[in-house]
């Protein structure tokens, strides 16, 4: 059983409201902290709906439904983190945004709050040097859908203490997850592998080399994969996928992980994936 009861997430979009969901189904008392009220609202809503569909599927009842709800509240200030044992954040893949956000939370959420990131690539390390206290800064990386997938990659700043560790390690258990511990390094484990077979896929449609269809119908097929890497791709965010293949770029300074152009020409258009209504496949709103 997890010592941590009060949490605060900065960030209510995919991942954040998701965050939440399980926080809060797991009976802590959850702040849900975005820029303006109506993207809270929005990321409740989403957890709602998420439960509406547990509550179909005979996982929770309708009284679970309300009683998890009723534990999650909308804040627009990050002085709303004030009071939480631990600060999660799912902000934007943005060095500078997060650097930004973490540096004013850092000084609201006390010196005794773990803090943790969601980030998917940027380098823990980083973020940690920027605030007071680096020993309780941690990656805490889930995956999407939240609420379905059981790992969590949690990951160690080089500053890193064990008892933040430990501490981070005991929630994710509590939360019904899988913690697998890895250190700071770009892309961590799961995005040094994964990103680079979505960013090959995303090349294999710009050179023609098969439909999306196909490309996603041999990997699900002859790999075992449970999704095709452009349907993964827009159920990430081809912003996400593009912000973390800059990271592994830039950071390992290597050109094998260049982001293919088209990636970089479908972001610029606006075709994000699933959350857009547009990516490789087409979604009903
Ligand atoms: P998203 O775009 O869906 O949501 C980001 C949210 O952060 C938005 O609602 C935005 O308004 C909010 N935000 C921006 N600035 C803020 C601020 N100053 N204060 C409070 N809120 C602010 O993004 P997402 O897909 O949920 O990704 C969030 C993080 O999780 C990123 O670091 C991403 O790399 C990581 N991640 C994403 C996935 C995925 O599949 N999407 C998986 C694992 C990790």
């Amino acid at each position: 059983m997890s010592t941590i009861q009060r949490v605060s997430v900065i960030g209510a979009g995919t991942m954040g409201a998701g965050i939440a969901q399980v926080l809060a189904h797991s009976g802590c008392a959850v702040k849900l902290i975005d820029i303006k009220e109506d993207l809270v609202k929005k990321g409740i809503a989403g957890i709602g709906a998420s439960l509406d569909r547990m509550v179909k599927k005979e996982l929770i009842s309708a009284e679970q439904k309300q009683e998890t709800l009723g534990r999650v509240r909308a804040e627009t200030r990050l002085e709303g983190v004030i009071g939480s044992e631990m600060v999660i954040e799912a902000i934007n893949e943005n060095l500078d945004l997060k650097t930004r956000v973490w540096k004013e939370a850092a000084v609201h959420a006390g010196e005794t709050a773990i803090l943790a990131t969601n980030t998917s690539s940027i380098s823990i390390t980083t973020l940690a040097a920027t605030i007071p206290g680096p020993k309780r800064f941690i990656g805490m990386h889930f995956m999407n859908p939240v609420p379905v997938m059981k790992l969590v990659e949690v990951i160690r700043g080089l500053e890193t203490d064990d008892a933040t560790t430990t501490t981070t390690m005991e929630l994710c258990r509590g939360l019904g997850k899988t913690p697998v511990e890895v250190n700071d390094y770009p892309g961590f484990v799961s995005n040094r592998i994964l990103m680079p077979m979505i960013n090959e896929a995303v090349y294999c449609v710009m050179e023609g080399v098969a439909a999306k269809e196909a490309i996603d119908e041999v990997m699900k097929l002859g790999m075992a994969h449970p999704m095709g890497p452009l349907a993964l791709a827009d159920l990430i965010g081809l912003d996400v996928c593009l912000s973390i293949m800059e990271v592994l770029h830039r950071d390992l300074g290597d050109s094998k992980y260049r982001p293919c152009p088209l990636l970089r020409k479908m972001v610029s258009a606006g075709r994000l994936g699933k959350k857009s209504g547009r990516g490789f496949y087409e979604y009903a709103s």
